[in-house]
């Protein structure tokens, strides 16, 4: 079975050839007749296209081998909705899965062209915030790697995560118009466009309904292809960019109004254009509720299309295709698969909610009840009035069938996918815990926590519903890329197959012990800090040593992280070192990078503090070289690639119970760094791998934190009650760091001291120095910190995003690997 025209017998081209001569030749014709540039003129910038595109034709021979494939076999496909995508750069990735790197580094080289000068020009296509959106980056990769048949559903925003710089010491945002010189690796596909419904009203003809008068925009689709790693599986990458319906209002433009033509253009297109800067808290804003619904309906309209090439009917839908809602945000696709098998395919009820239920599964990634999506009914009544309608209907239905089960009133209220407290809402979570046939948390304390907590009632009616996917991370980008140097001690001592399974580290347990593996291990380790260091110098004019601890914290900055705990640390330790000199006797840099949501005032507050920190105790003489504290601006993938590699000890801090799994923590430790970390997410799962002596865990547990708040917490008291952190505290509001403003730091310590510390950091302060010492006393033995470091690489098999998909999809989408002769 082919998709449509058979190919025409005569049909040749020339497969690109791998030998040095022909990706030189490839190059130079991409160069010449693609990017249309004189080699005399060409700027750094275009030789990246060049290779590029040189690279590019490598992937797509086997992109079309893998979907020819997909249709013979008729394999199921997966479809991975996410309003983020954290991709990073492409450039580097796509030479490793194609294994051409020291070729295409050869060929640019005979052009007397530096790869890895071109390689740091790719702008990262920053279309996610953090953790949420890296994490669907991971799975493509994933999924591409184990032949899975997966599609990944998204929105290609015009303007990515801002760029953080920072001034004063404070984060000022400038906008990633990340698109400005072209992006070599997407395929623009104008003739694959949908038209996505907004606003008008419903009518009823006869047993239908018909939505009408609405305001349409058009999704168009953007195709980037995603190389599996040693193997010709690709997969694909759409994403969608709206574009107006009509071009210009044409009776404006021919009554010469040139910009009430555009106008209407311009506010169609609005939808694609910015990515919201916060995945923690919803905004409520109205383009938010527009750009979740743009992204659903386009990909369900795609794949209801590419379903029905090759089926009749829609009995083998939940068969032949796995749609997987990565968080709420793509929970409008149900209502919308709904609407288009009852509107436009005239499916009974029961039959579409059938399938529905066969085809959803969802994900949850956060137990924070102001971080759940709910809609106003109001809103959602105005811009998608028939979707409303149909979850009232779906919420009948499941209000009745609980009634039945002799559901209390109480329960029905707590239950209901629209909460009747104040303004009415739809509660998006619960529609997609009733839709779905597979409801998974992200680690394995979450996961129970899920089902404890926010969807309690759920699980008592449909404990099977509910299961854990621990998160996972590739180690293609997170140790073979961004970490070349240990790489290759690895590939000496365990062999390369390393790359496709991780479990393979495990034997690194047999010689870690050894002297030679030891020094190995530590020269990746100061390779890589003098790599780091020396970014920090050229980038930000700051020395730090390379023989000294590196203790680093890089994550968004919440509140609920804690980087606000760790600045208590640092100061606890400026403090001794000043006023006692030789208690603090192992150098330390402590590295920080994040950003902060733009509306969220105290995370800033924060980076203010951390910066300020930093210039007092950097320039302090009495310190020398023994702290120092380093802020890097625009946290990115390719930052956290230079940065993780150069660490030592991974902070991973959360109050217990917030973080849901945390993937930073699993990219340090297959690093080499040790983790000092609270038992919060993936950090329980790391400490079982393994093991109490490699780790330094510390404060409280969940349990423990539900206790202290329920017993009336009092912040103000353990302050009082430590001179220590008495002193801390009193140094950062009485201006220590803020000789300029004195006051500046006031409301950090009022958050803390007066205004209830909702995230415990006092409570756990005590706790936490006390590790630190340990992690002091542990770095004294640098061959025996090596050693532990080494076992947190060996033991980092389970934390391969190939085990968690490997999982995902025998367990709930029921896929199989397609079959590709190699
Ligand atoms: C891995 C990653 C994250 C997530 O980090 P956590 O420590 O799990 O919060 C965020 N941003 C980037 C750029 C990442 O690579």
């Amino acid at each position: 079975m082919t998709n449509s025209t058979p190919t025409p017998v005569n049909f040749e081209f020339d497969a690109p050839g791998r030998d040095l001569e022909s990706l030189k030749r490839s190059i130079a014709n991409k160069l010449m007749f693609v990017v249309g540039k004189d080699p005399a003129a060409a700027r750094p910038e275009d030789w990246l296209h060049a290779a590029a595109y040189a690279v590019r034709d490598q992937l797509v021979e086997r992109w079309m081998t893998t979907t020819r494939a997909q249709y013979a076999q008729d394999a199921k496909r997966v479809y991975y909705l996410s309003m983020e995508f954290l991709i990073g750069r492409t450039f580097s990735n796509a030479m490793l899965a194609v294994g051409l790197r020291e070729r295409v580094k050869q060929a640019l080289a005979d052009f007397g062209v530096d790869i890895d000068a071109v390689t740091e020009l790719e702008p990262d296509a920053a279309l996610g915030n953090g953790g949420l959106g890296r994490l669907a980056a991971c799975f493509l990769d994933s999924m591409a790697t184990l032949n899975i048949p997966g599609f990944g559903y998204g929105i290609r925003y015009d303007y990515g995560m801002f760029k953080q710089t920072i001034v004063d010491g404070r984060q000022v945002e400038v906008p990633d118009y990340w698109l400005t010189h072209g992006n070599p690796w997407e395929f623009p596909r104008p003739e694959v466009n949908y038209r996505v419904q907004f606003g008008g009203h419903v009518v009823k003809e006869g047993d239908a309904y018909k939505w009408v008068d609405s305001h349409d925009v058009q999704a168009m689709a953007y195709d980037t292809i995603i190389p599996g790693y040693a193997t010709k599986a690709t997969n694909t990458l759409r994403l969608w960019s709206a574009k107006a319906t009509q071009e210009i209002d044409l009776g404006a433009f021919n009554r010469g109004n040139y910009f009430a033509a555009v106008e209407t253009k311009n506010h169609s297109e609005n939808v694609s254009r910015v990515l919201y800067p916060d995945d923690s808290t919803p905004s409520g804003r109205e383009l938010r509720l527009h750009q979740e619904f743009f992204f659903c309906s386009a990909s369900v309209q795609d794949l209801l299309h590419r379903y029905l090439r090759t089926h009749t009917g829609f009995d083998e839908l939940p068969n032949k295709v796995s749609i997987h809602l990565n968080d709420t945000h793509p929970v409008l696709a149900i209502p919308e698969l709904m609407r288009l098998l009852l509107d436009e395919h005239h499916l009974p009820w029961a039959d579409a909610w059938r399938l529905c239920q066969g085809v959803f599964s969802y994900t949850n990634h956060t137990l924070m009840h102001e971080a759940l999506e709910t809609w106003p009914v109001e809103m959602m009544g105005r811009i998608l009035p028939r979707h409303l309608q149909i979850i009232y209907d779906i919420n009948a239905q499941f209000l009745a069938q609980i009634s039945q089960r002799g559901g209390s009133a109480e329960l029905l209220r707590k239950v209901s996918l629209v909460d009747e407290g104040g303004e009415r809402r739809v509660r998006m979570a619960y529609l997609a815990v009733v839709t779905s046939h597979s409801v998974n948390g992200v680690s394995a304390l979450h996961s129970e926590l899920m089902k404890e907590s926010i969807f309690l009632d759920f699980a008592n009616l449909w404990p099977d519903r509910f299961n854990n996917k621990t998160n996972g991370i590739t180690p293609r980008r997170w140790l073979a890329q961004a970490n070349p140097a240990l790489s290759a001690v690895l590939d000496k001592q365990v062999g390369t197959g390393w790359r496709r399974d991780l479990t393979q580290l495990s034997s690194l347990n047999g010689v870690l012990t050894q002297p030679k593996v030891i020094e190995a291990f530590q020269g990746a380790k100061l390779a890589n800090k003098e790599r780091l260091a020396a970014w920090v110098r050229a980038n930000m004019g700051l020395t730090i040593p390379t023989d000294a601890l590196y203790d680093v914290q890089v994550k968004r900055i919440h509140e609920y992280k804690r980087q606000l705990l760790n600045v208590l640390h640092v100061v606890t330790r400026y403090l001794r070192i000043i006023h006692h000199p030789g208690s603090v006797t192992v150098p330390r840099v402590v590295v920080f990078a994040g950003k902060a949501a733009s509306a969220y005032h105290m995370a800033k507050q924060i980076i203010h503090l951390i910066n300020n920190v930093a210039s007092v105790v950097n320039n302090d003489p009495r310190v020398g070289s023994l702290l120092k504290v380093v802020f890097i601006p625009n946290y990115s993938v390719s930052l956290a690639e230079r940065i993780i590699p150069a660490a030592d000890l991974s902070e991973q801090i959360s109050t217990a119970g917030t973080e849901a799994s945390g993937t930073g923590n699993m990219k340090f430790a297959l690093n080499g760094a040790l983790t000092i970390g609270t038992l919060d997410g993936a950090n329980v799962e790391i400490l079982e791998n393994v093991g109490a002596d490699n780790i330094f865990i510390f404060g409280m547990t969940t349990p423990q934190v539900a206790a202290t708040r329920a017993a009336g917490y009092q912040p103000r008291a353990i302050a009082e009650g430590n001179a220590e952190l008495t002193a801390v505290l009193e140094a950062i509001r009485d201006g220590l760091f803020s000789p300029d403003e004195p006051g500046r730091f006031q409301a950090i310590y009022d958050l803390l001291v007066n205004w209830g510390d909702h995230y415990l950091l006092l409570a756990d302060y005590a706790a936490y120095i006390a590790a630190q010492e340990q992690v002091d006393a542990a770095y004294q033995d640098r061959d025996a910190w090596a050693v532990k470091a080494l076992r947190n690489v060996a033991a980092m098999g389970p934390f391969s995003s190939d085990r968690t998909i490997g999982e995902y999809a025998d367990k709930i989408w029921r896929s199989k690997p397609l079959e590709l002769e190699s």
